[in-house]
């Protein structure tokens, strides 16, 4: 037997010590992800985040992206990546 702490344990300790329910927010996360999943093809709008402004050119800034078919959100990692997905597989 190991005394050694679960990621459970470690995200529990963190999350009483910020006061954050770490299960709601993974109840969330896991929700999330369901949506994302069960979508046939993902249409992102980006989220703008005004608490950072602007570009220098003035362009909005978008730090997450939220699809108009499932409501799933990523972050814009996961917008980058899926959107050049997309370019690949119609470049055949
Ligand atoms: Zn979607």
């Amino acid at each position: 037997m190991s005394n050694k702490p679960t990621l459970d344990d470690v995200l529990g300790a963190i999350g009483k010590s910020v006061g954050v329910d770490h299960k709601a927010i993974m109840v969330d996360v896991r929700a999330n992800l369901a949506k994302l999943n069960a979508c046939p093809r993902h249409d992102f709008q980006g989220i703008q985040d005004t608490s950072l402004g602007t570009l220098g050119d003035g362009s909005k800034w978008f730090r997450d992206y939220r699809c108009t078919r499932c409501g799933g959100k990523v972050d814009s990692h996961g917008y980058h990546w899926y959107q050049r997905g997309v370019e690949h597989g119609s470049a055949k």
